[in-house]
């Protein structure tokens, strides 16, 4: 039976996000992965490699050919740990949002230089995340330092006070002092812990594709409300866009199916001509939309995060966002374990506690907010449609108002916020921290 500190199950974007950060700062953990996909190479990997990059064995579902809106205090975040400059080669930044409702009046513009900021936040192809972590990860693996159980899964698992012992599919036994769960939307390990789960289908689709346009995109950002659903496009490298088209299912399987020159037609007609003339479509695919989360982030010696935790609609783009906030309390929590409790037990109560009070706040607003976003902007009732145009002109001319929309959609300061609170959360040599719940 191997022992570690840490345990992630699931190593995609947030697992080996996660994963990462706790191993650049604490060179003391013995860490390890599941991970159910066997080892891969991206396409990104594989161009990357050309050049400087070597291998990288990213999960492909999970960095697959997504780009990911980045909030501002998401960036501030990634450069707290180290990766900003090397992501942001890749990356392109947002200078201007403008959210629209076609055929109704309303509208708003939020534009970096109101908010005395260089950009409002910054897109990346998560294939490129992928190819920078994973050649990382490998290095800490070769130091010894973190193990991969792949392809495998969590068949089982028995609590004791002291661990988790995991049963792997393939027979092999391991114990957490904290397994950390990560596996997306869909995790099986978050129901074998019984974890509570709450479900929401949105009878929508995403269909995303990457789309060329005739003109330059002036790093301009578009969240355009339809009948059939919003439309966003986010600016891209080399002057694309990534789009996310939301639609109902069966119009969106039709939508997936039709030749380049019908689909640029429909797109057209959807979202009008106010980012121009769409040109090229690249690979087009689709993803079910269901809201899902978890009201109870930990239990004993198990946390959730990521997606595992919060699912949600991508329509103001803050999944993964609210992914990298649960990253930095985890590891948060676990430097200020191992800096006042000696031996450290980073799987101990107070830690898991101190989880659930840092994140329930935080989660619940994003997902409120996503989830009205969502319902207010797929109504096609007139007095609704009214009442959107209104409220999209009073956030034009109600500087407050604006402001407070701007900060929720750029996620600002998480760190200064979660410093502070962890000081209180987490007093050192808490009596409570080695007793189970
Ligand atoms: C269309 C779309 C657009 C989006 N746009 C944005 C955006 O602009 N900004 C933003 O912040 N977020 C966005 N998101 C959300 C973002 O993609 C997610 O937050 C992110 O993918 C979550 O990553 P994850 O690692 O938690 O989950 P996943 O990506 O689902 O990864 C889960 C990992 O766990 C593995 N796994 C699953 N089950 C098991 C098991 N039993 N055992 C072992 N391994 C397992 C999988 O193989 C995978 O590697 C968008 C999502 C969609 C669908």
């Amino acid at each position: 039976m191997k022992n570690f500190d840490l345990v992630i199950a699931g190593g995609g974007m947030t697992g080996a996000m996660l994963a990462q950060v706790l191993l650049s700062q604490h060179p003391s953990l013995q860490l390890a992965i599941v991970e159910q996909t066997a080892e891969t190479v991206s396409s990104a990997a594989t161009a990357m490699s050309s050049g400087s990059a070597v291998l990288a064995s990213a999960p492909i579902n999970s960095f697959d050919s997504r780009s990911i809106a980045l909030a501002a205090g998401s960036v501030e975040l990634l450069q707290h740990w180290g990766l900003w400059s090397e992501i942001s080669a890749n990356a392109c930044a947002i200078k201007q949002i403008q959210v629209s409702d076609r055929g109704h009046f309303g509208k708003t513009y939020l534009n970096a230089a109101e908010f005395n900021r260089q950009s409002l936040g910054q897109v990346l192809e998560i294939e490129w995340l992928g190819a920078l972590l994973y050649p990382k990860l490998a290095k800490f693996s070769a130091q010894g330092r973190l193990h991969w159980f792949r392809p495998d899964r969590i068949q089982s698992l028995q609590t004791t006070p002291e661990q988790q012992i995991l049963q792997l599919q393939s027979g092999v036994e391991i114990t957490a002092k904290l397994l950390i769960i990560c596996e997306g939307g869909d995790s099986p390990t978050r129901q074998l812990a019984g974890m509570a789960l709450t479900q929401q289908p949105y009878s929508q689709a995403a269909l995303i594709s990457n789309v060329g346009l005739a003109e330059t995109h002036q790093h301009i950002a578009f969240e355009r409300f339809t009948a059939d659903g919003p439309i966003a496009l986010l600016p891209l490298t080399k002057q694309r866009y990534s789009l996310v088209w939301t639609l109902p299912p069966q119009q969106a399987q039709q939508i997936l199916q039709l030749p380049d020159e019908q689909f640029l037609q429909q797109l057209q007609q959807a979202f009008g001509y106010r980012a121009g003339v769409f040109q090229k479509v690249g690979q087009r695919q689709l993803y079910p939309l269901t809201l899902k989360y978890s009201a109870e982030p930990s239990k004993h010696r198990v946390l959730l995060c990521g997606n595992s935790l919060h699912n949600l609609h991508p329509i103001a783009g803050q999944g993964f966002n609210l992914a990298l906030r649960d990253i930095a309390a985890i590891t948060g929590l676990i430097s200020t374990q191992l800096t006042s409790e000696k031996p450290a037990d980073v799987g101990c109560y107070a830690v898991t506690r101190a989880y659930q009070q840092l994140r329930q706040p935080d989660i619940s607003q994003v997902i409120q907010f996503t989830d009205a976003l969502v319902r207010l902007f797929s109504n096609n009732s007139r007095l609704m449609a009214l009442g959107r145009s209104l409220g999209l002109t009073a956030l034009m001319s109600c500087p407050e108002l604006k402001t407070k929309f701007a900060n929720q959609s750029m996620g600002l300061s998480p760190i200064l916020r979660q410093q502070q609170q962890l000081e209180s959360l987490l007093p050192s040599g808490n009596p409570a921290s080695t007793n189970p719940p």
